[in-house]
């Protein structure tokens, strides 16, 4: 159903001086495009092509591994105080540039400026997490059991870091493996999505400022991403493959990096079940839910993609969630008051209307949304679908947008049991009262992590990650540099005391 009521039409306007800071940006970043090969990148609220970058193909690739390599050889002889120094300063100046960032991420992304910002802090915060990481690089000391040595361990850097990243966190995304690489002793060679690559380009350009060695972080934008990945994972001097992006593309890169045994991190896709329980706290709950649904569009891979709602609450979590989505202001991510921006493209504003056809040839009941605008960009009205039958696509599939699913269940086991149910294991939510049952459910839950009774749980410092097929390895916390590490010992053998 398209909708073209022109007061909804009328919300998709940006503001004009907000688009003129994100133009400025751009300008500043002078993009040199060379050769005549080009990509055009667009604003998803309008469709209009905002700039251009190089497309370069896999001997452009090959020679950004070689910059990379030889920067990466002095970098890896700097001490840790040094490198955690330049990742201040990196860090200081993203802060710094926040605005600028704010509104290329929205310009190129769609997500509403509020979004945008929240994200420059998110995806800075990670550049200063290890800057702090960088001078406790790890390394113990044990005794052998049987006395006869005692073992030292230490940790180098991995090597150079092939870095692979989506279009929905531009910044951020990339911040939170350029960071660990960096602080890890490492150099970076980063392929950002060719729908969101001047966020990237713009923050690397920032890194230089601060002092980041020139060649050291390589951004490569391309429209051939397997062609780059056949080259470059295939080089010897490339160590680490660091991928973020959907399960399939994740399967095809661990292949192609068995060749050369690469070390490997994968954050997958997810679908995750948000659980809510009778006891819960309802405006909690809804406001968990609301954040955990409409961050980011819905186009988060931590996005609350299932909602099973117990029988007691249900009517009155339903009624709640439906009046906050209905009041949520659709528009252009540099419109005033935008709660929801474009979806990334037009296949993902027909994906959307397919799920919630399907949905409701099958039973489910559309409370709210479920319609396109009469628009030139990929808008689609905030959805909630109540009793979603288990059998429909929208229950099983990744929805990557602002749709809603509730599911109603009676008893905790069988809440557990669906929410399980997948192949996906990256995040769950619990909302209940009881702190019994938040630690039983969360403990019984089989993903990488939890929110329990809030609907953002990502942070610097927490190691995020998946089990089963949402991936493998972790990023953020301690954890994210030893991705970066390879761990050594020396066995120093002792002289027999008698
Ligand atoms: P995608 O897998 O289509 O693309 C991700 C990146 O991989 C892009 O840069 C793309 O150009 C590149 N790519 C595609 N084919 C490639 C190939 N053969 N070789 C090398 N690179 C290739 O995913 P997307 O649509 O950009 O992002 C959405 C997906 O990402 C969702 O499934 C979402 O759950 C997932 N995601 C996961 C996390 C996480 O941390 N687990 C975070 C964000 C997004």
């Amino acid at each position: 159903m398209t909708t073209s009521d022109p007061a909804l039409s009328d919300l998709i306007q940006a503001d004009p001086r907000k688009v003129a800071v994100a133009n400025e940006t751009i300008r500043l970043l002078g993009l040199s495009v060379q050769g005549e090969e080009t990509i055009s990148v667009s604003d998803p609220a309008t469709g209009r092509v905002i700039a251009h970058v190089p497309d370069l193909d896999a001997h452009g690739a090959l020679a950004a591994v070689d910059h990379a390599d030889t920067a990466g050889r002095a970098w890896a002889r700097t001490t840790p105080r040094q490198r955690a120094n330049v990742l201040f300063a990196w860090w200081e100046i993203l802060v710094a540039h926040t605005d600028e960032l704010a509104h290329l991420i929205t310009l190129e992304m769609g997500k509403p400026l509020a979004e945008a910002r929240a994200e420059v802090k998110y995806g800075s915060d990670f550049v200063r997490w290890y800057a702090e990481e960088a001078v406790r690089p790890g390394g113990n000391f044990r005794e052998a059991p049987d006395g006869g040595a005692q073992i030292l361990t230490r940790r180098s850097p991995v090597g150079l870091a092939v870095l692979i990243t989506p279009w929905n966190f531009p910044l951020a995304m990339a911040t939170r493996k350029i960071a660990p690489a960096l602080a890890a002793g490492c150099p970076a060679v980063i392929k950002p999505a060719i729908l969101t690559p001047l966020t990237t380009i713009y923050s690397v350009e920032l890194a230089r400022t601060a002092g980041v060695p020139d060649d050291l972080i390589q951004v490569v934008t391309t429209s051939d991403a397997a062609a780059f990945s056949a080259a470059v994972l295939r080089d010897s001097r490339v160590r680490k493959v660091s991928f973020t992006g959907s399960t399939q593309v994740g399967r095809t890169l661990l292949k192609i990096a068995s060749d050369q045994i690469l070390r490997s991190s994968m954050e997958l896709g997810g679908n995750a079940a948000l659980i809510v329980f009778d006891d819960a706290d309802l405006e909690r709950a809804v406001d968990g839910a609301f954040a955990a649904k409409m961050r980011n569009g819905g186009q988060s891979c931590i996005a609350a993609n299932r909602m099973y709602v117990q029988d007691g609450i249900a009517d009155a979590f339903v009624e709640a969630l439906s009046e906050r989505l209905a009041a949520a202001r659709v528009g252009h991510g540099l419109g005033d008051g935008t709660v929801l921006g474009p979806l990334i493209d037009i296949r993902a504003v027909a994906q959307m209307q397919a799920l919630t056809d399907d949905a409701v040839s099958k039973g489910a009941t559309l409370r709210t949304g479920g319609a396109t605008y009469d628009s030139d960009g990929y808008f689609f009205a905030p959805t909630l679908l109540d009793e979603v039958s288990a059998t429909a696509d929208v229950a099983k599939v990744e929805i990557f947008g602002p749709i809603a699913a509730i599911q109603r269940f009676v008893t905790e086991d069988e809440a557990v049991a669906r929410a399980n149910a997948t192949e996906f294991g990256l995040a769950g939510y619990v909302f209940t009262d009881s702190l019994d049952r938040a630690f039983n459910v969360a403990d019984k839950l089989e993903t990488g992590l939890v929110g329990i009774n809030q609907g953002v749980p990502s942070n610097a410092a927490a190691p995020f990650g998946g089990v089963k097929q949402s991936g493998l390895g972790r990023e953020g916390g301690a954890e994210g540099l030893e991705e970066y590490q390879n761990i050594r010992f020396y066995n120093i053998a002792r002289r027999p005391t008698h």
